[in-house]
């Protein structure tokens, strides 16, 4: 078996085991694999080794940009070791490879316009340089194909640094997937399934082929949701008209202005004094061709055309956006949900948004997975296996679901419930924040350094801060929602140097956030996250819908739409600390509704949670224990 270190732990030797069993046996395997096992060897391992054997290709599937870089190095170290010629190709958003400037702004959909509009008029010099106007490949990139193909397995920066210049990095990353053994890439490429029949037709590569690893897959449910689903506000027509007039498409123009009242009309018969209601795909489409006197389909391909013009001189159209919701419109019933509601939008301006939500993510990802050889969903969050299963339409008779023990010292983790305090809705008065707000402080000058505390929204962590204002000698580091992605980067920067500061640092940022998952902080990085109340979802009609669907479904409407979804938010959250098996740290959480069944049974079984009142004093008795 192909692995890439000497030495290979028992919990690996088992997850190793069961993986090479799944493949061979042409079955699916869930394993709720905790951090520090070694997970990315211990699958790629022996996904390689049978996929050689057998001619299989391996898909290995993460949403997290380290992640590659961890799955390219596992590669090479394997073609290191065993001297085996192993092909790889890491692929990350095609935007994210392309040689044009300023796209990083694009939505994924966006960029894809812009890109086709870009090659079909031949106006990418860096696509024309790959395969000149006769799609022919050209002699240079030739060679530089020849060259990634000596160093593969190479990460995507690195191919990007060596092509960006002179070439379309994300054309020769594909023509090497051709003779690539492993592929690295996000869920989006597979389980959107018109960029799926597009890449892997590429890659000349099947489902039935290969092996899928899904890593982080407690993200896989609401990923593909998101991917199938789609929304349009009447801010966006509103741009797409004027963009429209502004490129002479005043028909368009025009019609684009009726869609507005469109949605004004709806608004007044649907929502009367409420500020959402479903409506059907008939009473939209109906409101609409009356409006703008427009034949729904010839509507939205017109619009279409129209945003293939204006992006040949723009990168980004707002008639593409208004038009490729239209036509997703069009879709099935079965397994969505179609909103109309009015919300703040910027500048607290009124928005009137209508949404087609998938409920079920099971629609595309269990034609993938069943259509595979198998599958295998990783994480250190997935618990229960059996709702995984579920959502993601694993067939039951093909699946197994395994749960696999720390690699963890457990004298080093305590998790501990506080019961003392809760952010219920019916308890959020100025005393139960102020009780919170003390509790946090007295639990954080129990830790010896770097502190992050994660609230269930921004609006509570602002409620909250006044009554922690000034109560700690740690430095305090706010997150909040205007940061941009840099700003946050910096925050979290200058958050891990206070770690060597005396007193430390003490985080403020959300449960469901970008501080609080996808984030390493071990060691003295974070020694204790607190993660203040259940982030449950606003009852609104997306989560009455959510929870109507899986009762229907599955019969457990409350547990797959209400409660699981907001205990992974929460354990993500807690899982930023305990980063490394020789990391010592405290997570609590403090809500006294995470000591009830129906809260308690989402912990990873393996955190042993201990529930009390005395948290800041367990947690320095802990500390002090070293
Ligand atoms: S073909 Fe390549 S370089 Fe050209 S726009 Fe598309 S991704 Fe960018």
């Amino acid at each position: 078996m192909y692995f890439p270190f000497e030495k290979i732990r028992p919990i690996q030797q088992e997850l190793i085991n069961d993986v090479t069993h799944a493949i061979d046996t042409k079955r699916h395997l869930i394993a709720h694999a905790p951090t520090g096992l070694g997970k990315t060897a211990a699958t790629l391992g022996p996904a390689l080794t049978v996929a050689l054997e057998k001619g299989y290709s391996v898909f290995f599937l993460t949403p997290k940009h380290s992640q590659h870089q961890i799955a390219i190095e596992t590669l090479q170290k394997i073609k290191q070791k065993h001297g085996i010629d192993v092909k790889a190709t890491d692929l990350i958003g095609k935007k994210w490879m392309c040689s044009h400037g300023g796209v990083e702004r694009l939505s994924s959909k966006e960029f894809n316009e812009f890109c086709k509009s870009l090659r079909e008029g031949e106006k990418c010099t860096f696509y024309n340089a790959v395969f000149g106007t006769k799609n022919q490949l050209q002699g240079s990139a030739m060679d530089m194909l020849m060259g990634l193909k000596k160093k593969s397995p190479i990460h995507a920066e690195e191919l990007f640094e060596m092509c960006k210049e002179d070439f379309c990095s994300y054309e020769l990353a594909s023509l090497l997937g051709k003779d690539s053994q492993v592929i690295i890439a996000d869920y989006y490429h597979i389980f959107q399934p018109s960029v799926r029949q597009f890449f892997l037709g590429r890659l000349k590569k099947e489902l039935k082929n290969s092996i899928l690893i899904i890593d982080e897959g407690h993200n896989l449910p609401s990923r593909v949701r998101d991917i199938l689903s789609a929304k349009l506000n009447n801010f966006i027509i509103n741009r797409a008209a004027k963009e429209a007039k502004a490129f002479h498409f005043d028909d368009l123009s025009e019609a684009l202005e009726n869609l507005n009242n469109t949605f004004y009309n709806l608004k007044k018969s649907a929502l009367k004094n409420s500020k959402e209601a479903f409506i059907s795909k008939k009473d939209f489409i109906d409101e609409l061709q009356t409006t703008t006197q427009w034949a729904y389909e010839d509507l939205y391909s017109d619009l279409e055309s129209a945003s293939a013009e204006i992006r040949k001189s723009a990168k980004k159209s707002f008639v593409g956006s208004v038009s490729e919701f239209l036509e997703m419109w069009t879709g099935d019933d079965a397994g969505y949900s179609r909103i109309l509601r009015t919300k703040l939008g910027h500048s607290e301006r009124q928005m009137i948004e209508l949404s087609y939500n998938c409920l079920s993510p099971a629609i595309s990802a269990g034609e993938v997975i069943n259509e595979s050889v198998s599958t295998i969903l990783m994480s250190g969050t997935l618990v229960p296996g059996e709702m995984y299963r579920d959502l993601l339409g694993f067939p039951e008779n093909r699946t197994d679901l395994k749960t696999y023990a720390s690699p963890f010292p457990p004298e080093n983790r305590l998790v501990l419930i506080d019961t003392n305090t809760t952010t219920k809705f019916t308890s959020r008065t100025a005393d139960e924040f102020q009780k919170i707000a003390r509790d946090c402080i007295d639990i954080v000058k129990s830790v010896p350094n770097n502190c992050a505390i994660f609230f269930p929204s921004y609006y509570i962590l602002q409620a909250i801060l006044p009554f922690m204002e000034g109560k700690t000698a740690k430095e305090v580091f706010i997150d909040s929602s205007e940061l941009k992605k840099s700003q946050r980067a910096e925050l979290l920067n200058q958050f891990k140097l206070a770690a060597s500061n005396g007193n430390g640092g003490l985080l403020l940022a959300v449960q469901g956030g970008s501080m609080s998952e996808g984030i390493d902080l071990p060691g003295d990085f974070l020694k204790c996250a607190i993660v203040v109340g259940v982030p449950l979802a606003n009852p609104d009609l997306a989560t009455k819908s959510l929870i109507e669907f899986y009762d229907y479904k599955y019969n457990k409407g409350w547990d797959y739409g209400y409660t699981h979804p907001a205990m992974t938010r929460a354990i993500q959250a807690a899982g930023r600390c305990i980063r490394r098996p020789e990391d010592k740290g405290a997570v609590v959480f403090l809500d006294k509704r995470f000591a009830w069944g129906s809260y308690l049974k989402c912990l990873p079984p393996e955190w042993k949670p201990i529930a009390t009142k005395l948290t800041a004093d367990k947690i320095k008795r802990f500390f002090n224990s070293q």
